[in-house]
């Protein structure tokens, strides 16, 4: 199947798939691309909530609809895919955006704790590749732009599942690149930094194990220096157009995760203080606490 323009839209008429694009980085993502002319599909557990962006979008003159969609189902990926393709005769992008967070000290988790951030951020991911590649293959263009973190990049105590589901995405998308390019299609990986969406405070479907409230955790992103998701969402699609390998924004993680590949007694060092940082602060805001200081 070689569409009749040749290749891959940017993004003017281009077929999009967003997951996770009823909130957050997704929403956004979704916003943007239908405001660059692309044809987007908002998938999403939060199906209504993802209707009413699709709405929104239409209302502006854009092209857009809502799936409810659960990336751990690879069947319900697959058959997303299949009606994409079906309706719009191509897909361009397949942004593996869904993700959610369970903050905490690894010592409080269940195993069903980790069993849902490795289903959602890394099998979600899996899913997504699993379902549009051999369609992009067979198109002869494609784009798939999964979403991992800063957290794929640098070590992230207090958030040790979470880091490891987005290592894996990194290494899944540098690794997948390089098979890919013969073929015709494009692969990146988004590594945001810290962005102002629900997530930071676990989101709709995960959640922060620390004894914590909501506004001390988001005191604590504060210190970050959060960016808005619309603000992300430009320059990552920019650098997507560029068919960049790794995307991180705010570029100043770049820069530290230059320095921390250099010299990872740095690294090391860096992530000790920033544990024992947020730990002191939980447990002054809330002592008695169940989670010590490091020694
Ligand atoms: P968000 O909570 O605003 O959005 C996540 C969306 O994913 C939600 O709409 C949620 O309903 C959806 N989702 C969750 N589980 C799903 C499932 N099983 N199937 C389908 N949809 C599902 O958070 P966000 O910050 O926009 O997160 C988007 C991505 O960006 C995630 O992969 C996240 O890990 C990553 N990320 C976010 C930040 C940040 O600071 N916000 C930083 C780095 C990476």
């Amino acid at each position: 199947m070689q569409s009749s323009d040749g290749g891959l839209r940017t993004f003017r008429g281009a077929v999009a798939i967003v997951t996770g694009g009823a909130s957050g980085i997704g929403r956004a993502i979704g916003e943007d691309l239908a405001q660059r002319g692309a044809d987007v599909v908002l998938a999403d557990l939060q199906a209504e909530v993802a209707e009413q962006v699709a709405e929104g979008i239409r209302r502006s003159g854009g092209s857009a609809t809502a799936v409810d969609l659960d990336v751990t189902r690879f069947e319900a990926v697959e058959a997303l895919v299949e009606k994409t393709v079906n309706r719009a005769g191509r897909v361009d992008y397949m942004f593996n955006n869904a993700g959610i967070a369970i903050g905490g000290e690894t010592s409080s988790y269940r195993i069903d704790d980790w069993r849902k951030v490795l289903d959602v951020n890394l099998n979600g991911v899996v899913h997504g590749v699993q379902a549009v590649y051999p369609l992009m293959i067979r198109q002869g263009f494609g784009h798939i732009v999964n979403t991992a973190s800063v957290a794929g990049l640098l070590p992230m105590p207090l958030g040790v599942s979470y880091a490891t589901t987005k290592h894996a995405v990194v290494g899944l998308s540098k690794s997948l690149r390089v098979e890919a390019e013969r073929r015709g299609v494009r692969v990146s990986v988004m590594c945001p930094g810290v962005i102002r969406t629900p997530i930071l405070t676990g989101g709709v479907h995960g959640r922060l194990q620390f004894p914590m409230t909501k506004e001390l955790a988001l005191a604590m992103w504060e210190r970050l220096r959060p960016i808005e998701p619309q603000v992300f969402a430009k320059a990552a699609l920019n650098a997507v157009a560029r068919n960049k390998q790794v995307i991180v924004i705010p570029r100043w993680y770049g820069a530290i995760c230059t320095v921390f590949r250099l010299s990872p007694s740095l690294e090391l060092a860096f992530s000790r203080k920033s544990f024992a940082d947020t730990v002191r602060s939980y447990e002054t805001a809330t002592a008695p606490s169940r989670i010590g200081a490091p020694k």
